[in-house]
């Protein structure tokens, strides 16, 4: 199936305007014509080998929302017209403990990206959603509720799983003080989902321009940390902190704002490791924990989480050609709160 799209040809090159051809319809596979694709700084990350190495041409975008254009005659999950999400991982080994617990995320061979790596065949270099149409095999695509717009939805696919699951892991509900650093893509998604499962949220965040957008998301704090010992008063104050940063910083600094036994989830891969103050972790017996995406189980609890709460991310729609622009953009905290590509413009 012929595809037009955005590649990076290198990761000294700015996207560009890419043709390829998708693989046909197998029996399992379902193909979509993409409404919306979101950039993640995931997407920056990789096109600019932040993370090490990577495979070109690269067709970044791994938050696709769209709806089912045609199915293999052994599809069950879907049908013609159905409104389908894609997310980070295409496939999996489908045997391990990991994939049979619904976690396919933390597959023990290595989940399948979205683009970026190989196929599970060894050979075929995945491409993902920064394109007009996608295929993918049933099993790795999540049902979107009707009555959300695609366009805020395309984000929940990588920015709102996310965040949710750490929540749901770590049992933020009424009663938890929850913290969020930095208020990009992912986190005004935890802001949201935090808030909406009953929590007291702060933002801690280096843009002071945030603020009303942070309380308007529901957030009850928002605290500046570009000002000088902000974080001092919140020593020992939250049960989770989930640190969303796309950017190395003084990780010390946060582990003292958490109570005894608390956690702070590193959500954030800047391609930089952090300086761990052994200290700040001795002192109320602390954690720092990982988390990372979703699985296929749970994206599905998310999109109908976010269906119920009527929960979509905020969202500046462009056209492909502007996709340059956006990552400078990104790249400055300057997006409010996530670029979502109409994929009509591809
Ligand atoms: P984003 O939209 O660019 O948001 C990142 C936010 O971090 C910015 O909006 C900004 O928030 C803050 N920030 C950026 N540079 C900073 C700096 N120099 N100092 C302090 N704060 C800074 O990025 P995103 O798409 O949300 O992704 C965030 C990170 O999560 C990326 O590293 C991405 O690769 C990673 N990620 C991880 C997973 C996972 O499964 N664990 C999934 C997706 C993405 P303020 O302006 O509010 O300070
Ligand atoms: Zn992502
Ligand atoms: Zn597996």
């Amino acid at each position: 199936m012929k595809a037009r799209g955005l590649a990076a040809l290198s990761a000294q090159s700015a996207l560009t305007t890419f043709e390829f051809e998708r693989r046909e319809l197998g029996s399992h596979d379902v193909a979509l014509d993409i409404a919306y694709a979101g950039i993640c700084h995931s997407d920056i990350h990789q096109v600019r080998e932040e993370w090490g190495p990577a495979i070109f041409p690269m067709v970044p975008g791994h938050e696709i929302a769209g709806t089912v254009s045609a199915i293999g005659e052994s599809v069950t999950k879907f049908k013609i017209g159905d409104r389908i999400g894609v997310g980070v991982f295409i496939d999996s080994c489908r045997t391990c403990a990991s994939c049979l617990s619904g976690l396919q995320q933390y597959c023990e061979e290595g989940m399948t990206g979205t683009y970026n790596t190989l196929e599970r065949d060894g050979t075929t270099v995945a491409l993902g959603g920064y394109s007009n149409l996608f295929v993918i095999n049933e099993d790795y695509a999540v049902h979107i509720p009707e009555n959300l717009a695609l366009d805020g939805v395309a984000p929940l696919l990588c920015a709102g799983i996310t965040l949710y699951s750490p929540l749901r892991k770590w049992n933020v509900g009424k009663g938890s003080k929850v913290a969020v650093m930095g208020l990009g893509g992912l986190g005004h998604m935890g802001v949201k989902f935090a808030a909406a499962l009953g929590a007291e949220v702060t933002v801690l965040s280096h843009s002071a321009s945030k603020r009303d957008d942070a309380i308007e998301m529901g957030a009850t704090h928002f605290v500046d940390t570009s000002v000088p010992r902000a974080l001092k008063p919140l020593h020992k104050s939250f049960d989770l902190i989930l640190n969303t940063v796309s950017a190395s910083l003084d990780i010390n600094s946060y582990l003292n704002l958490l109570k005894l036994d608390a956690t702070l989830v590193v959500i954030g891969l800047p391609g930089k490791p952090y300086e761990v103050n052994v200290g700040a972790l001795l002192d109320g017996r602390r954690r720092i924990a990982g988390s990372m995406i979703g699985g296929i189980p749970e994206m599905q609890e998310m999109l109908d989480f976010c269906g119920l709460h009527s929960i979509v991310s905020d969202v500046e729609v462009i056209d492909a050609s502007y996709a340059n622009t956006a990552y400078e953009r990104t790249i400055a905290s300057d997006v409010k709160y996530r670029f979502v590509i109409d994929g009509a413009t591809f």
